[in-house]
Parts: structure tokens; sequence; C-alpha cells
């Protein structure tokens, strides 16, 4: 019998540096030590002790490509060879500043996909993330591309820049490139921690705004999140991090070894569970503070949300979000879950609406006739299962 499972995502940060200023950003750190090539084989022999599920390897940051191409020369064939049982594929999140020749074609080697960050033309991301960024980020896609590699864009929204919605849409839609937003957090290394954010309402009405442009683009831009979010009320399963329980399933491990519940941990003490040179099991793992504290977020979502509709492929949103602001307390959910209501309420409704009270009204929809009217959630939903 083929019993699929559960693919674990293994998050691994080889240093919390970064080149770039960008004013919202939370996560970088000056001066921060490189992950050494002996942390990497520790991580293999912990990953291949820990868990025996198909696992994606992202590489994430501050700013990976400051390891040079020497780390990744050395890591990949590493991870790849010491967790062939696990049948690894890999991911990388920068800002392309530091890519190279020589580092494109080792990560075309092991084909991995580059995620990388752009938040609309040049002047609206150079205002956010600094004089000089743009060029930057634009210089190094151009060597990615030149070696094949598949380089996608998340778009930070911040309270500003989300005045400049329509200008920052067709800005993808003109280059040609697929959008992944993000909206921007409070930063939690900054004065004034809201001054960027994008507050819940913004970002739940960036949502509707976005569904509606991806269905009236349908055919000439990807939108990830909306793509994302109509998976999940379609299936009724949350199929990214956030609107899963993300906890034991994925994990991070900083520059020194220490091992997370995610990325967006590394570099708070606090929530690092254990060091992969310990090569600690789940039981021990269990045993930290923070692994308790992630699964008592889970236990809170049950309760919390047991009312609402959407609690199955929503699961109260990302616990990092919603535990960090309250200084480590479980005192609510992600605090964008009116946005997330919004538009799992909207995608719901028409959803309902096509399949049944006019079946044949949707174009291209499952049996429907390929006619008609504009294209619908059902049309994402046939595009995305017909790839
Ligand atoms: S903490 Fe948030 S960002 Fe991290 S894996 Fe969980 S849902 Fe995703
Ligand atoms: S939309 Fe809000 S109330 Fe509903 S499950 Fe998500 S976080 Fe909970």
């Amino acid at each position: 019998m083929n019993i699929m499972k559960t693919p674990f995502h293994l998050m691994l940060v080889p240093t919390l540096g970064c080149p770039a200023r960008c004013s919202y950003c939370w996560s970088s750190e000056e001066g921060s030590p490189i992950m050494s090539i002996e942390t990497v084989k520790a991580v293999v022999r912990w990953m291949r002790d820990f868990q025996d599920n198909p696992v994606t390897i992202t590489f994430h940051g501050g700013e990976p490509l400051l390891a040079g191409a020497e780390f990744y020369r050395e890591a990949l064939p590493l991870l790849s060879e010491g967790l062939s049982s696990l049948t690894p594929s890999f991911a990388i999140q920068t800002n392309l500043w530091r890519m190279t020749p020589e580092i494109a074609e080792i990560l075309a080697e092991y084909s991995v996909p580059v995620g990388s960050s752009i938040d609309g033309p040049e002047q609206i991301n150079d205002r956010q993330r600094g004089t000089g960024y743009f060029k930057k980020t634009m210089r190094g896609y151009e060597i990615a591309r030149a070696h094949g590699l598949d380089v996608r864009f998340i778009c930070t929204f911040t309270s500003q820049s989300v005045e400049a919605k329509e200008e920052i849409f067709n800005f993808f839609l003109k280059n040609n490139l697929t959008l992944k937003l993000h909206p921007a957090l409070p930063s939690l290394r900054n004065d004034k921690p809201e001054e960027w954010a994008l507050s819940p309402e913004k970002y739940g009405e960036l949502l509707l705004y976005l569904l509606d442009k991806s269905l009236e683009h349908i055919h000439e831009i990807e939108v990830m999140n909306i793509n994302d979010l109509c998976r999940c009320v379609f299936t009724r399963h949350g199929n990214v991090c956030t609107f899963a329980d993300c906890m034991g399933y994925t994990f991070a491990v900083g520059p020194d070894g220490d091992i997370y519940p995610c990325y967006r941990f590394i570099g708070m003490p606090e929530y690092a569970m254990g060091n992969v040179s310990d090569n600690p099991g789940r039981e021990e793992l269990a045993e930290s503070p923070a692994w308790k504290l992630m699964h008592r977020f889970r236990d809170f979502v049950d309760e919390e949300c047991k009312e609402c509709p959407h609690i199955r492929y929503c699961r109260g949103g990302c616990p990092y979000n919603a535990i960090t602001p309250a200084k480590g307390e479980i005192s609510g959910v992600d605090p964008h879950c009116p946005a997330y209501k919004m538009i799992f309420d909207e995608i719901s409704d028409r959803l309902n609406t096509e399949m049944f009270e006019s079946p044949m009204m949707e174009m291209g929809g499952f049996g429907a006739k390929r006619e008609r009217m504009k294209p619908g959630i059902m049309s994402l939903v046939h595009k995305m299962v017909s790839r």
C-alpha cells in the first residue's frame, strides 16, 4: 500500500548577516558567524536519525549567499547524498546581491529554485528597502536566469506601499513575474515596530483586490497566495505552513547548529530547542519550552477558533505572528485573523455560488462549458490541477 508521507521542511540558516538594510526587517544581524561544514555534517546525521519523511531543505537568512560559493559546493553534495533516503529537494531565499556565476552554477547543478524579494518598481522598492537595492537584486537575477535558475519574487507590502498596489501589481504583470505577497510585520528590532506594518484590515483588502486581479489576468500572472488560499478552501486542507499545524514538520537550524521551530525564531535563544551536534530525538526536543509553547498554541487554536468555519484549513494562522509580539505568551491567534476571515469568506462564498447555484456558468470548471462569463475560483483550481 502506498501511504503518502507528510513532507518535512528543514530551513538552514547559514548566517543571520545581511548586507541590505530594509526598513521593516526583523531578522538580520550584523557580524553574524557563518555555519561551518562540521555543522552541516551534524545536520545530516541528525536528520537521518530524526525522521524518514521526504524533506525539502530551504537555505534562508539573514542572507544565505553570504556563506559563499565554497559553502554550497561542500554543503549541497553532503546534504544530497547523506540524505538520499529522504529524497531531498532544495530551495533558497535570497536577495541575490551576492549571486555570482560560480554560485549560480552550483545551484543549477542541484536544481535549486530561487525565491527573492522585490517590492515593486525601483522607486517603490528602494523607498522601503534602501537606495540601490533594486539594481543589485536585478543584477543577481540576470546571473541566475543566465544559468537557467527558476527565480520567483516575494513582494512585501507595507503600510505605505499598499497605497500603490495597482502600480505594484502592474509591475509584476508587465515583467512576467510570479507574485507572492508578504505582509510587513511589526519589526521586533525597531523603536517604532508598527511604522511599516500592514494592518490586518489593509491586508484583507489587498487579498480581495489580488483575488480579482488574478482572476482578471488568469492566463497572464500567478499570484501564489491566491492560488494557495483557493486550494485551501477547495480541498478543505491547509497546504502552506501559515495554514497548517507547522509544529513537528518544520524545523530550522541556525549558524551554530541550534534547532528552532522555524527560521523566524532564529536569533531568539529562548526558542532554541536543542543543537544538532547532540543529535536530539523528538522526545528530547519535546522537553524544551519552545516545543511545549508551540504545541500549546495548537490546543489554544482548537478552542479559540472552534466556531470558525475556516478552522480546518486556517489553524489559527502563523504561531510566530501570534506568539512573539505577545513576548512568548499565548493570548490570541495570528493577528492577521481578520484578513484571513475576509479572504476565506469571499472565496468560500464564490465557490459555493459557482458550484451549487450556477454550475454551467463557470468557464473551464469541471464538467462545465468552456464559454461565457468571467473566470472564477473553479477556473483557478482547474488551472492548478491541470498543470
Ligand atoms: S512559524 Fe509561521 S512562518 Fe514559521 S513554519 Fe510556522 S506558520 Fe510558517
Ligand atoms: S480565520 Fe481567524 S478565527 Fe478562523 S481559524 Fe483562522 S485565525 Fe481562527
